[in-house]
């Protein structure tokens, strides 16, 4: 297909929602045109944690992530789509053809495409971490600091710390276990974690089992939880809150001290923060 034919449809980016998007409309008989940014498709899915197992996926108890993608892709392109891998959209025009309104879609490499609608499934866009804020910290990035897991067999028998709290620190506290050295250490800066509820309860049986070792800041003890370890001077699970009082805020740029404590940075249970920063 040559850029001046004319689809019915033009889905900008080839993630799992575009190619749901490519399955849909081919069923309705619409001819499609995919425009991804990368060299594969997949989107985050295969670009940023292809080896992650998927356990949220209807019908699937647990698939891994690349072999996700590859149904999606077989399932979406079936109709057969014409797929422009590594060409990022950049301008959208609408333009009148023949007496036909259309939009013409370029990209850094080629185009205009036209089409009659536009279907934007671009995710977060270009997908970029947030660095760690330490001075120099970047060079370390490929030297032991990574921000994804392409491979786990990079981390082979590798003693790993995972910096974080949400579904991706817990991700791949539990994905690295049958990899990397044992206990992986688990640090977040909070005290309560934002992932699945069910990934929390596996990392903390298996902290009972020597395999994951976690530091945060929890306040007060947890249901029958151990006592803090006077070895480990950063696990503050069982320090009171009197103790945490005078450590510097920990809020984050933009968010006031109401989040702080709502968020139980704080203190959970309804106490105040405590920290000494002016308010
Ligand atoms: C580490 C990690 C783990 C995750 N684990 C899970 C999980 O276990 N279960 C779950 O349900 N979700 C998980 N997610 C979230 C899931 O990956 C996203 O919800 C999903 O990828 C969104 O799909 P999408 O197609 O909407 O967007 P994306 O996957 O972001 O795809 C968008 C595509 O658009 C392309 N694009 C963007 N801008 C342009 C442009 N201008 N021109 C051309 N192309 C463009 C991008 O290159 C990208 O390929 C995880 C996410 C991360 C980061």
């Amino acid at each position: 297909m040559s850029p001046e034919d004319v689809v019915d449809i033009t889905i900008l980016g080839a993630g799992p929602s575009g190619l749901a998007a490519a399955y849909y409309a081919g069923h309705r008989d619409a001819t499609v045109r995919i425009v991804e940014s990368l060299e594969q498709l997949g989107g985050q899915v295969a670009a940023v944690y292809p080896e992650k197992h998927v356990y949220d996926v209807a019908g699937y108890p647990k698939i891994l992530a690349q072999e996700l993608v590859d149904r999606c892709a077989e399932q979406g392109l079936q109709y057969g789509a014409d797929v422009k891998l590594g060409e990022e959209v950049q301008t959208l025009e609408r333009i009148n053809q023949n007496g036909e309104e259309l939009l013409a879609v370029s990209t850094n490499k080629g185009g205009p495409y036209l089409s009659r609608a536009l279907i934007i499934t671009a995710g977060h866009g270009a997908f970029e971490p947030r660095a760690l804020g330490i001075d120099g910290i970047e060079e370390w990035e490929g030297r032991g600091l990574h921000y994804f897991v392409r491979e786990k067999e990079t981390f082979r028998d590798r003693r790993c710390i995972i910096i974080g709290g949400g579904d991706s620190a817990l991700d791949w506290t539990l994905g690295l276990q049958d990899t990397a050295a044992h206990p992986i250490a688990l640090i977040h800066r909070r005290d309560r974690f934002r992932a699945l509820e069910s990934s929390v309860n596996e990392a903390r049986a298996l902290e009972e089992e020597g395999r994951v070792r976690m530091r945060d800041r929890r306040v007060g003890p947890r249901p029958g939880g151990k006592a803090a370890d006077p070895d480990r001077p950063h696990d503050l699970r069982d320090q009171p809150l009197a103790r945490l009082r005078g450590r510097r805020c920990r809020r984050l740029p933009g968010e006031d001290h109401a989040d702080h404590d709502r968020d139980g940075r704080g203190g959970d249970r309804g106490q105040q923060c405590g920290c000494t920063d002016s308010r």
